[in-house]
């Protein structure tokens, strides 16, 4: 049974599955790049690590949620990295939303310094992780897989097994191609809703509980009529994925096939650029509510200067 595991980037994600972790009453090492963070942790009885190998030399479970593939890069490849202090029979577990190949690599490595590698990444958000209600997939070596499932049932409240490495992690752009889609959605209709005069609090009521409710719509959805903004999934997190899923094989077929489909990024990236015609301005609306900061701005902000982050209040108001 597992009892000493290490866990890598405490952001948003992290820091709630660390905490979970630490409830759970498992003997815990911590990391994070801005040492700050750890600072709650230590406090709470973790070790608390100056570099990623430090962390990992005394545990049995190594995790980690890094922002992206270059986080990863840097955290598990790079100069005084996981890699190079972990030894055989100590098993790592990537939680990160990574392309794909990335956990490929990252396996094939391990696997020279004979440590099992699983790919292992999240859906839920930073309430679901604070919460251990995380739905998790999994994806290696099945034994090690069942070793590993009483720790990730301490996060989740479902673990589903993948099978090959790398699976998990495409399963999650699987995942996350479905949640931009249907963020778009959701801000394309508030958008003819508030054109077409409608309320939009009872087009909402009709959201909850409609054939095409779904939790993420009615959240999201509340939020922005709530102008509740505060970051959950920062947008520059949905671009990266949305990038992600272009690159990644699958979906890149896909989406050149369905002729009434589009790349995400093309939406998700009009967030980031300063283009104003109104598809443009529709779409990129989405990526507020992933990120969402209107509440930064006033109406007065809706043609100035922080148009450019603030797509869903121009969308709302249009
Ligand atoms: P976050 O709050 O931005 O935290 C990112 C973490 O990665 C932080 O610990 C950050 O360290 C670390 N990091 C970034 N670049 C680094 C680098 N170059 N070297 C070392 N550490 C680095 O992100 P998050 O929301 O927790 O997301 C973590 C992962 O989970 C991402 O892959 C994301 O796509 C995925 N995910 C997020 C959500 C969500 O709703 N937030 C849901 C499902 C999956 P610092 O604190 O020092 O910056």
């Amino acid at each position: 049974m597992i009892k000493t595991i290490s866990y890598l980037g405490l952001g948003t994600m992290g820091s709630g599955m660390a905490s979970n972790l630490l409830k759970a009453g498992y003997k815990l090492t911590v990391w994070n790049r801005n040492a700050e963070k750890c600072e709650p942790f230590g406090r709470k009885g973790a070790r608390v690590a100056d570099t990623p190998a430090d962390a990992i030399c005394d545990a049995e479970l190594v995790m980690y949620s890094l922002s992206n593939d270059q986080a990863v890069e840097e955290v598990v490849f790079g100069a005084k990295g996981i890699l190079s202090g972990i030894n055989e029979g100590q098993i790592a577990i990537d939680m990160s939303t990574v392309l794909p190949a990335t956990s490929l690599r990252e396996q094939e490595a391990y696997a020279k310094r004979r440590v099992d590698f699983l790919d292992a990444p999240v859906f839920g958000s930073k309430q679901e992780s604070a919460d251990a209600k995380l739905w998790i997939m999994a994806a290696g070596n099945k034994a090690i897989f069942e070793k590993v499932k009483p720790v990730l049932e301490q996060l989740g409240q479902t673990v589903h097994y993948f099978g090959k490495n790398g699976n998990a992690a495409a399963m999650k752009l699987v995942g996350n191609l479905i949640v931009a889609l249907e963020m778009e959605a959701l801000a394309e209709g508030l958008v003819l809703a508030q054109k077409a005069g409608l309320d939009l609090k009872t087009v909402m009521e009709v959201v909850k509980v409609a054939d095409f409710r779904s939790p993420l719509l009615v959240s999201n959805g509340q939020n922005i009529l709530k102008r509740d903004f505060s970051t959950s999934f920062a947008l520059k997190l949905m671009l990266k994925d949305a990038g992600l899923i272009e690159r990644s094989e699958g979906a890149r077929r896909e989406l050149t096939d369905a002729p009434s489909s589009h790349p995400p990024s093309r939406s998700y990236g009009a967030a980031g650029r300063d283009s104003l015609q109104p598809p443009v301005i529709c779409r990129a609306s989405v990526s507020a509510a992933c990120e969402g900061y209107l509440e930064r701005g006033s109406p007065d902000h809706l043609g100035g200067r922080n148009k450019k982050s603030h797509p869903c209040a121009m969308a709302i108001r249009l």
